[in-house]
C-alpha cells in the first residue's frame, strides 16, 4: 500500500509518499509561501529536483498541485492518485481527547477545531490541510498522528501544574508535551538496540525546537515541553523554562502586552536572544570558536539547562539505560553531544569520542564508551515514516 504524509503549517505543505511494502519514499517535497507566491519543490530518490513557482492561494490548490505532480508522466512516481491508499496528517496537537493516531471523520475535525484556543499557531493550518486534503481525496481514509499523543501516559504528577487546580478544569492547562512522534520512533530504536523490554531511556531531540523525553518500556512518563512547546531547555529563538515573574516583571517594566511579550519568549530569546549572533546552532558555534564571548555563553546555557534535565530525568525515573540524541543537533553535531555527556560519568554517561566526532551526519550509531553503564546513542528521527507506519497499521 502507498500511503501519502502529508504536513501543513501555515504558508507551507510538506509531503512524503511512502511504499509501505519495501518502505520507501517514492517521492516527497514542499509546496511554499502559499497564500503569497507559490514556490513547489518535488524530489524524487536519484532524479533532478523540481521547482518551479505554481499559483497556490490556498491549501486545497496546493495538495491539488501535489497530485498532479506524483501522477505527472514525466515527475510522477504512480499512474493514478486510487494508488494512493490512506493520508497520514500530522497534528501538533490532540488535546486531552486525541490520545492515540485516530481516523479523522467530522468529529475529530470539530474536536480540532474546539481546541484551537490552545494551539493558536499550527492549529488553523492542520485542520486547513486535513479539510483540503479530505476534499480532494475523498475516497480514502485520513489519519491524523498527534505529536501530543505519546505523553498520555504520564502521570498526573508530570502533567498537572502547581497553580490552582480549577485553572486546569476551565481551561485544560496542563502538561501536553510535543515531538511526540519523533521521540516514539527513536526511543523505539534505542529499545530495539538494547533488546530490553522495560528500558528507561531519555530521548533528546535537539533542532531548532528541542525537547527532551523519558520513557520506560516504550511509555512517556515526562518531558520538558510543556502547555505549548515554549517550555523547557533554550532553544534557537525560544527561552525554554524562566522565573514566571520574570514574564510580568519584563511586561510592565517595558510596557509590552501579552502578545509582544510571547513574541518576545518565542522569537527573541533562546540562542538569538543570548548570543545576539544567530538562532542557528552552528552560526553561534562558529562565532565561540572565533571568540565571541555571548555566543560561548549562549552555548554554555543551553548545554547547562540540557544537563539539568537530564540528571533530573534520572532521578525520577531511579536509573537510566540509555540517552538517545536526535534531530538537527542532536543526530549531527558531536560537539553539542560532547559538551552534553562531559562530566556525566557520576550518573554512568561517558561516550567514545573516537566515534561520537567522526560520527558522519544522520547516522544510526552507538557512541558510548567501552565499560559505560549507560548506553549512548545517536539515531536520525523519521517522524513522517511513524506517521505512515501509523496510519498504515489502522487503515490495512
Ligand atoms: P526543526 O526544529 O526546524 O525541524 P532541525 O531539527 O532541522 O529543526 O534542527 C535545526 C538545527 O540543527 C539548527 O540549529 C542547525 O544549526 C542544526 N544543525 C543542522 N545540521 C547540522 C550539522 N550538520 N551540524 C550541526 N548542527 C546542525
Amino acid at each position: 500500500m502507498k500511503i501519502l504524509v502529508v504536513n501543513a503549517g501555515s504558508s507551507s505543505l510538506k509531503y512524503q509518499l511512502f511504499d509501505m511494502d519495501s518502505g520507501e519514499v517514492l517521492a516527497k517535497g514542499l509546496c511554499e509561501r502559499i497564500g503569497i507566491d507559490g514556490v513547489v519543490t518535488h524530489k524524487r530518490p536519484g532524479k533532478e529536483n523540481y521547482k518551479a513557482q505554481a499559483d497556490l492561494p490556498d491549501h486545497k490548490a496546493s495538495i491539488e498541485l501535489v497530485l498532479k505532480l506524483l501522477t505527472d508522466s514525466e515527475l510522477g512516481v504512480i499512474s493514478n492518485v486510487d494508488e494512493i491508499g490512506a493520508v497520514g496528517h500530522r497534528v501538533a496537537h490532540g488535546g486531552e481527547k486525541l490520545r492515540k493516531s485516530t481516523i479523522i471523520g467530522d468529529d475529530e475535525i470539530e474536536y480540532l477545531e474546539s481546541i484551537v484556543e490552545i494551539n493558536p499557531l499550527h492549529g488553523p493550518p492542520a485542520i486547513s490541510g486535513i479539510k483540503a486534503c479530505k476534499s480532494v481525496m475523498p475516497n480514502v481514509k485520513h489519519v491524523g498522528v498527534f505529536d501530543t499523543s505519546y505523553y498520555s501516559t504520564m502521570e498526573e504528577k508530570a502533567y498537572i501544574y502547581p497553580i490552582p487546580y480549577e485553572l486546569y478544569e476551565k481551561y485544560k492547562i496542563r502538561r501536553y508535551g510535543f515531538h511526540g512522534t519523533s521521540h516514539r520512533f527513536v526511543c523505539a530504536k534505542a529499545m530495539e538496540m538494547l533488546g530490553k523490554k522495560d528500558a528507561r531511556i531519555i530521548t533528546c531531540h535537539l533542532g531548532n525546537g528541542s525537547s527532551i523525553t523519558a520513557s520506560i518500556g516504550g511509555k512517556a512518563v515526562d518531558t520538558s515541553m510543556g502547555f505549548t512547546p515554549q517550555e523547557g531547555v533554550p532553544m534557537g529563538t525560544r527561552s525554554g523554562t524562566v522565573d514566571p515573574t520574570i514574564v510580568t516583571y519584563i511586561m510592565k517594566k517595558e510596557g509590552l502586552s501579552p502578545d509582544e511579550m510571547e513574541k518576545l519568549l518565542n522569537s527573541k530569546s533562546g540562542l538569538i536572544g543570548v548570543s545576539g549572533v544567530s538562532s542557528d546552532c552552528r552560526d553561534v558555534l562558529e562565532a565561540q570558536n572565533a571568540g565571541d564571548k555571548r555566543s560561548k555563553l549562549a552555548m554554555d546555557i543551553l548545554i547547562h539547562y540540557i544537563k539539568k534535565i537530564i540528571g533530573s530525568y534520572i532521578a525520577e525515573m531511579n536509573g537510566l539505560d540509555a540517552l538517545v540524541f536526535t534531530a538537527g543537533i542532536g543526530e549531527n553535531d558531536g560537539a553539542v553531544r560532547d559538551m552534553i555527556c562531559k562530566d556525566l560519568s557520576y550518573l554512568g554517561i561517558e561516550i567514545d569520542n573516537d566515534i561520537n566526532l567522526k560520527l558522519p551526519r544522520g547516522t544510526q550509531a552507538e557512541i558510548t564508551k567501552a565499560g559505560a553503564r549507560v548506553r549512548t546513542f545517536s539515531i536520525p528521527t523519521n517522524e513522517e515514516y511513524m506517521i505512515a507506519l501509523d496510519t498504515y497499521e489502522l487503515v490495512k
